[in-house]
C-alpha cells in the first residue's frame, strides 16, 4: 500500500479538503497511473453532497472523480496491454465480474457486481473505492483506456464521462444523420452531446435556461438554440423532434420536453436529478412518444468513443483549475456557469 494525496470530503457539508489515502500495490493484473487531469462532474457534486441518498449512499470520506487522464508508471507482471509512460484513461468504472450476461454484453455498467471509481466497495482494501481527485490511481487493466496522443489531455478526461454517457445514447439511438435531435441543458454533458450529435450528422438544437450560452452553442457545433423559458420559442418547435438527450442535473418539467417530440420521438435521460420528475401520461400517449434513460457506457464503448475522438479532433471544452479551487468550482457548476468542464490540473496537488 501505499500514501497518496487526494482531496476528500468528510460530509455531505464539508468542503473537499487535502487529506492522505491509501492506495493498493499493483496485483499482476493492475495498472498504476499518475493522474494528470480529472474532470469535474456533476455526478462528483451529487455524490460528495449524498444528493442521491435514497439510490446510492454516500460513504465519507469521500474523493470523487471519474474523468481521469494519466500515465502509466508500473504494471503488474501479467498486464499486457499497456507499459509505463503510456497515456491512459479511467472512467466510472474500475471493476465488474466479467462473467455475467451484461458483462459479457460490454454493458459492464450494468454488471450486478460493477465497481465504480469512487463510492463503491473496495473489494481489495475494504471501505470504498476512492476516484481521480488524487495524485494516482491502480486500476485492473482491463478498466484502463487507451488515449489518442494527439488530443489535448485536459480536453480528453472529461470524455471518460461525460463523453462516453453522451456518445452511447446518441449512437444507440441509430442512424441521426439529418434529425432533429435536441440537446437539453449545455452544461458538461450538453456540450459533448453537441459535439457527437453534430459529429454524427443531425440537426442539432440546443435548449438552454441561460441566454448567455447562446453564442457557445452555435460554435459548438449547435444548428439553433432555444430559450426553454421562452414560451413562444419553444412553442414553434413542438412536434419536430426525433430525439432529444435531456442533461439537466436539477428539477424540471420533461413534460415541455416531450412536447417537443415528433411521432415515435424518444427523449432519453442522461441527467439524474435526485428528486423523481413526473410524467404526464397523455404527453406519451398522443405520438407515441417514449423515454428512456442512459447510464454511462461500457469499456469497449468508451474505446470506441475515445477513437472516434482521437480521429475527429473532439475533446472538451475546457476551464483548467487547481485542486484548491474545487469548492468554488462546485459552486459555480450549481449557478450552471460552467464552460463547459472544468478539468482539475492534478499538478497542483503535489504542493499539498
Ligand atoms: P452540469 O455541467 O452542471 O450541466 C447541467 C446543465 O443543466 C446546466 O449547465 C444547465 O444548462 C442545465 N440546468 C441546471 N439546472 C437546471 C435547472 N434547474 N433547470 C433547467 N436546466 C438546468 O452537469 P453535468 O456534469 O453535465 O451533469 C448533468 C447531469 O447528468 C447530472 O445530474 C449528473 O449527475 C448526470 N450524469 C449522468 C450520467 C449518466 O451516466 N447518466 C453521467 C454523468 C453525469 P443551461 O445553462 O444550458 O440551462
Ligand atoms: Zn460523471
Amino acid at each position: 500500500m501505499s500514501n497518496t494525496k487526494a482531496y476528500s470530503a468528510a460530509s455531505a457539508t464539508s468542503p473537499l479538503s487535502p487529506d492522505t489515502i491509501q492506495r493498493r500495490d499493483t496485483t499482476e493484473s493492475d495498472v498504476q497511473i499518475e493522474i494528470l487531469y480529472c474532470g469535474i462532474c456533476h455526478s462528483d457534486l451529487h455524490t460528495v453532497r449524498n444528493e442521491w441518498s435514497s439510490v446510492m449512499p454516500t460513504t465519507y470520506p469521500c474523493v470523487p472523480g471519474h474523468e481521469i487522464v494519466g500515465r502509466v508508471t508500473k504494471v503488474g507482471s501479467g498486464v499486457t496491454r499497456f507499459k509505463p509512460g503510456d497515456l491512459v484513461g479511467v472512467g466510472c468504472l474500475v471493476d465488474s465480474d466479467q462473467s455475467c450476461p451484461n458483462c459479457q454484453a460490454d454493458v459492464e455498467q450494468f454488471c450486478p457486481a460493477a465497481t465504480f471509481t469512487y463510492n463503491s466497495p473496495d473489494k481489495h482494501l475494504g471501505g470504498v473505492t476512492y476516484g481521480g481527485y488524487s495524485e494516482n490511481i491502480v486500476v485492473d487493466e482491463k478498466f484502463v483506456l487507451r488515449v489518442p496522443e494527439n488530443l489535448d489531455l485536459a480536453g480528453v478526461a472529461p470524455l471518460l464521462c461525460a463523453g462516453i454517457t453522451t456518445y452511447s445514447p446518441i449512437r444507440r439511438w441509430g442512424d441521426i444523420q439529418g434529425k432533429k435531435v435536441g440537446v437539453v441543458g449545455l452544461g458538461g454533458l450538453g456540450h459533448m452531446g453537441v459535439k457527437f450529435a453534430r459529429a454524427f450528422g443531425a440537426h442539432v438544437v440546443v435548449f438552454t435556461t441561460s441566454p448567455g450560452k447562446k453564442e457557445d452553442a452555435l460554435r459548438l457545433g449547435a444548428h439553433e438554440v432555444v430559450i426553454s423559458t421562452d414560451a413562444e420559442e419553444m412553442q414553434k418547435h413542438a412536434g419536430t423532434f426525433d430525439f432529444i438527450l435531456d442533461t439537466i442535473a436539477a428539477e424540471h418539467d420533461i413534460n415541455a420536453y416531450l412536447t417537443m417530440l415528433g411521432v415515435d420521438g424518444n427523449i432519453t435521460l442522461v441527467g439524474a436529478p435526485e428528486q423523481p420528475l413526473a410524467v404526464s401520461a397523455f404527453a406519451l400517449l398522443f405520438g407515441r412518444k417514449s423515454i428512456s434513460g442512459s447510464l454511462i457506457g461500457g469499456i469497449r464503448e468508451t474505446q470506441e468513443m475515445l477513437d472516434f475522438c482521437g480521429e475527429h479532433n473532439i475533446i472538451s471544452d475546457v476551464e483548467i483549475i487547481p485542486i484548491q479551487d474545487v469548492n468554488e468550482a462546485y459552486e459555480r457548476m450549481l449557478k450552471s456557469d460552467v464552460k463547459y468542464r472544468f478539468s482539475i490540473d492534478m499538478a497542483s496537488l503535489k504542493g499539498e
